[in-house]
This record gives structure tokens, sequence and C-alpha cells, in this order.
């Protein structure tokens, strides 16, 4: 095996894994684990790198569902007007109660004021750090959040879509992240017609921003996004990936959507963007 490519050692792996039956009774989470063990002696690495301790989830439940599951964690804390972190003070604090954990430290920015509200300093305390494209204003002042029925603007999708990607765009273009999670996220009243309003056009719109500002993309798999034809899109632009949860209860689960994109887009370790620490 050693001097095969890694490309034939990985589609052997994947179809020797399609092909064979998981072991009797074994339940659905020992054969994610068996998957996550295969994908990390293939050099994958495993790393859900936007977990956040919410629903009561202490650092150590989720050390040890990382030694139970084989994922390695990112642990972020959510800064931003309307959360508790909102300051230097408040975030350094937080980054001194955790700062000895064996996992990877991020900050999520949150709102496009979060770049404002901490110094350069403080936020390089950090290992990383990452936002999305949820929280904009709109042409008409309206602040959206569109995971908030109430708090989402939508009179027509063509223009909603259009004045997103150039939102998506301008937040990779001025926030200097490492990844841009949630991605392609649509509220609920345009979810159904996601593989519509995400053309090639605009998706090749957001691959080239991440592109041109070296910032990875997450496979989100608590919100099964983006699309497969996404991630095709932005491999073979050679973007980065990463895989994450945004766990917003004490579940952290396994990557399934995750583990499903690196076999059906033929994902390589060398796809995956890794957090220098
Ligand atoms: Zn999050």
């Amino acid at each position: 095996m050693k001097n095969l490519h890694p490309a034939v050692v990985i589609a052997a792996f994947f179809i020797a894994f399609s092909c064979s039956s998981p072991e009797k009774n074994a339940s659905v989470e020992e054969v994610l684990i068996q998957r996550i063990d295969s994908l990390n002696k293939l050099g994958f690495d495993i790393t859900d790198y936007h977990a956040h301790l919410k629903g009561g989830l202490t650092m150590e439940q989720l050390l040890e569902h990382s030694e139970k599951t084989g994922i390695s964690y990112g642990v972020a804390v959510n800064g931003g007007i309307g959360f508790p972190v909102q300051n230097d003070t408040a975030l350094s604090a937080y980054y001194r109660s955790v700062m000895h954990y064996p996992v990877f430290h991020g900050l999520q920015g949150e709102g496009r004021e979060w770049y404002s509200l901490f110094s350069p300093d403080s936020i390089a305390l950090f290992d990383y750090a990452f936002t999305d494209a949820m929280t904009f204003t709109d042409a008409k002042g309206n602040r959206n959040r569109l995971w908030i029925k109430e708090e989402t603007w939508v009179e027509d999708p063509q223009e909603f879509m259009d004045y997103l990607v150039v939102q998506i765009e301008t937040i990779l273009a001025n926030e200097k992240v490492d990844i841009y999670v949630n991605p392609t996220f649509l509220p609920d009243t345009l979810k159904l017609m996601y593989h519509e309003l995400w053309t090639p056009e605009r998706i090749k719109r957001v691959v080239t921003a991440l592109k041109e500002n070296n910032i990875a993309m997450e496979i989100n798999s608590r919100l099964k996004l983006p699309s497969a034809e996404f991630i095709k899109m932005a491999k073979d632009a050679g973007v980065k990936f990463t895989m994450g949860t945004n766990n917003t209860d004490a579940e952290l689960g396994y990557l399934e959507y995750g583990l499903n994109m690196i076999n059906e887009c033929k994902l390589l370790p060398e796809d995956f963007w890794k957090c220098e620490k």
C-alpha cells in the first residue's frame, strides 16, 4: 500500500466500505466511529471545528465524546452584540477559562459588528476565527438574522439572493477569518428552492471569494450544508474545507454529513484546512 497514490488508497477504502455490510448488530454510532477511525488512519485527521459549550455541555463531556468517537475538537465562543462575550475583557476571561483544555480554541464572530468590538490582540489569543453570513443589514436598513423568521425579510427571492451573495463577498473580503461557516444557509421560506437559487453563477462567485481571500469553507453536518455540487466546485477551485456541527444543544453528533461528502465529492486529506496551533 505504501507506494500507491493516496487517492487510490482512499478510493479502495470507499469501495470496500460501501460493499461491506456493517457488523451484525452494530449501531449507527458504532458504524460511524468505524468510518472515522478508518479515515483518521488514511490521514484525514477528522476534526469538528464548530462545537459550542451549549445546552449544559461541559468541556469534560466534550473530551469524553472525542475519546469515544475519534473526532478532534475546536470549541468556539460566540462573540458579538447580544452575546455574553462582547468586549475584550469578556473575551480574554473566556479564553483564560478554557486555554488549558486540549482542544483548538475558536472565536465565532457574530453580526457584522464583531470585528470592531474586539482588538486584534484579543482575537489573536484564539487558534482560529470564523463567521457566517446569517446576519446583515439589507438595503432597506432591516437587520436580518436568517435563522429567525420574524427577523428575515424576503420580498423577491432572486433579489434576496443577489444581495446575499454580495454580503458573503463583502464579509469574506473584509473580516479576517479562517473559515466561512454555516455556508449557503437560506431562511426557511427559501429552503425548498435551495438548488434553484444557488445557481452555478452564484456558487462560482462565493467560491472565487473564498479562494481569493484564502478562507476555508465548512461542511456543516447539522444543517447538511453546502450541497455536494457546491463542494465539488469549491474543490475544483482549490478551496480548503473543514467539518463542523454548530451544535445548539449538548448533542455533538458524529459529523455524518461531512463523512458522506468526503465520499460523494471524493475529498482527500489535502483538501482539508488544518489549524496551526
Ligand atoms: Zn456556531
